[in-house]
């Protein structure tokens, strides 16, 4: 071993999607990162499909929109959820994305269907672009957390070598299987294992089965268990999912051979020639951590929080988590926050997390059931209604982790509302200036505001940016009087897009801001 440790600000363990994401964040926020995943590059398997309007908003202001949508090209022509016996049975579809996709009054970002796989690399580049350092086949073989920070020992998977590194703070994205939440004593609530899968990766000619692509077929025969089917980004190359019992196989025992009547089966035709190319189960678990963080170690998206895939909020919800910790380990290292800032991350994802337990497993029960209705949509409420109650928010606390209904609520703890807006004759959405710094939002007479602003943010370092709507922006479409409905006062918006702070009135703005500031973080 190396006798000399690293040092860096943030360790991440894990480079799926939270991992990478929150090297992303990191590196944007200017905060160095070493990213650490014992395996070579991503699986093989596409595993989450559908990157959602709520996430691809976060990727459009970090700038990647449009790398992630070139990504997901393959996937352009996948149009929604279809319940079958078989394939080549009567396909009934349960949601259309075609009537679904666009959510142009809630957002700037459109729904993406590109799969984790296609989607890793562009993370992984965009992040490594940034200045981020990323270490594959690299594990994280040991650590020990103390008040100055966490030793870590990371092992090459290629030559054996171990190395030593001393981070301020841990990410443990390691996943559902990861072993950082284990080795801190952190138990997990919830229904617990749902189910033993096989992901089977093949490739066929279903040219004659197929005369539209869906993104996910439920394969559901009554009395059998159901079977998945989804699209790949390879043409002729398609996804298959069984649940199998493992108290009786492995996974080995699944070969070509006994694989080739189950995806027959599948299909509803014994005359389509398949060829098996990747086989990997996974357990469908349905749990969340009961702690997020510990000391200075904090779980993002599967390590802590787990739940069937029905919905696409597993991947989203983990990026979701590297959004929110990411601006709040910037600022207490950049030191324009201090480390109670921290505190607030567990209390804003926690409760919602726990609330997707239920609402994925009811979707999943419903699109496995012989007989499913049709989905209503309530995607808008999960993506944009979720909101927070926690010392970051200077606001009154919620009893759900979600809104009541689907209207964009202009409150703390809320997502900031969607504005279309102009400057200087290009079109541009709210949520495209909100990434790395804070952002003061007033109607267009805020002037006092604004110098108010200018003038803590000179003084305190503090990265705070005062926009005047109808001035410095123009709202063409008149959206700031009935989303935000303030006359007078002003809206302190949150790095990571959400509403931490609200005053309808325009007395002494130097003076309330400055509290409001330090509550946020100082406290
Ligand atoms: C079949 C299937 C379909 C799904 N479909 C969807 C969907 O449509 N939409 C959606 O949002 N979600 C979906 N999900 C869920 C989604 O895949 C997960 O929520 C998401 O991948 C979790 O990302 P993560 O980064 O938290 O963990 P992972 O992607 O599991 O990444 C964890 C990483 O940590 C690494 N690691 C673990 N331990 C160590 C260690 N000690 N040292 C170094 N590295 C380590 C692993 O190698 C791994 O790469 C699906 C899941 C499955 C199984």
């Amino acid at each position: 071993m190396s006798s000399n440790a690293e040092r860096v600000p943030v360790l991440i363990t894990g480079g799926g999607l939270a991992g990478l994401t929150a090297s992303l964040f990191l590196s944007s926020h200017g905060v160095e990162s070493i990213l650490v995943d014992k395996h070579p590059g991503p699986s093989p398997q596409g595993r989450a499909r559908g990157i959602n309007v709520r996430t691809m908003e976060i990727y459009r202001a970090f700038g990647i929109a449009e790398a992630v949508y070139e990504a997901g090209k393959p996937f352009e022509n996948d149009k929604g959820g279809v319940h079958c016996q078989s394939l080549a049975g009567e396909w009934r579809w349960l949601f259309r994305l075609g009537a679904t996709a666009s959510y142009d009054e809630y957002s700037a970002g459109r729904l993406c269907l590109a799969d984790q796989s296609t989607v890793e690399p562009v993370l992984s580049a965009a992040a490594q672009a940034r200045g981020a350092e990323q270490r594959f086949n690299t594990e994280l073989v040991s650590f020990t957390e103390t008040a100055d920070g966490v030793h870590a020992v990371t092992k090459d998977r290629a030559t054996g070598e171990e190395y030593r590194i001393h981070a301020d703070y841990l990410i443990a994205a390691d996943g559902n299987r990861g072993t950082i939440r284990e080795q801190l004593g952190i138990r997990r609530d919830g229904p617990g294992i749902l189910g033993d899968f096989l992901g089977v990766l093949f490739e066929a000619d279903l040219s004659e089965l197929i005369p539209e692509r869906a993104v996910m077929w439920f394969v559901v025969k009554p009395g059998g268990p159901p079977g998945f089917l989804t699209t790949t980004a390879h043409p002729g190359r398609w996804a298959a999912a069984f649940s199998y019992d493992a108290a009786v196989d492995t996974p080995a025992d699944f070969t070509q051979q006994r694989l080739t009547p189950m995806l027959h089966e599948l299909l509803g035709r014994d005359d389509i020639p398949v060829k098996v190319v990747d086989v990997t189960p996974w357990q469908q678990v349905a749990a969340v951590a009961e702690r997020f963080r510990q000391g200075r170690v904090f779980l993002a998206g599967d390590s802590a929080h787990v739940w069937p895939p029905a919905g696409g909020y597993g991947a989203n919800t983990g990026v979701q988590d590297a959004h929110n910790l990411a601006w709040k380990l910037a600022a207490v290292l950049k030191g324009w926050a201090t480390p109670a800032l921290l505190d607030s991350y567990e209390p804003e994802r926690r409760p919602l997390a726990k609330e997707f337990v239920d609402i994925t497993i009811n979707r999943q029960e419903s699109r496995t059931s012989s007989d499913p209705e049709e989905e209503a949509n309530s995607d808008i409420r999960w993506m944009f209604g979720q909101r927070y109650t926690s010392p970051a928010i200077l606001g009154r606390p919620y009893e759900s982790a979600f809104t009541q209904d689907h209207h964009p609520v202009p409150e703390p703890g809320h997502r900031a509302p969607h504005l279309w807006l102009t400057h200087n004759g290009d079109r541009l959405a709210l949520h495209d200036l909100v990434s790395t710094g804070l952002l003061l939002l007033t109607g267009p007479q805020g002037d006092d505001w604004r110098r108010a602003a200018t003038e803590l943010a000179e003084r305190s370092g503090i990265p705070l940016t005062a926009h005047r709507i109808g001035t410095d922006l123009l709202d063409p479409e008149n959206q700031w009087p009935t989303r935000y409905a303030l006359p007078e006062g002003a809206v302190l918006i949150r790095p990571d897009g959400y509403l931490a702070w609200r005053t309808e009135s325009d007395a002494n703005p130097h003076d309330q801001l400055s509290a409001a500031l330090e509550q946020l973080l100082r406290a």
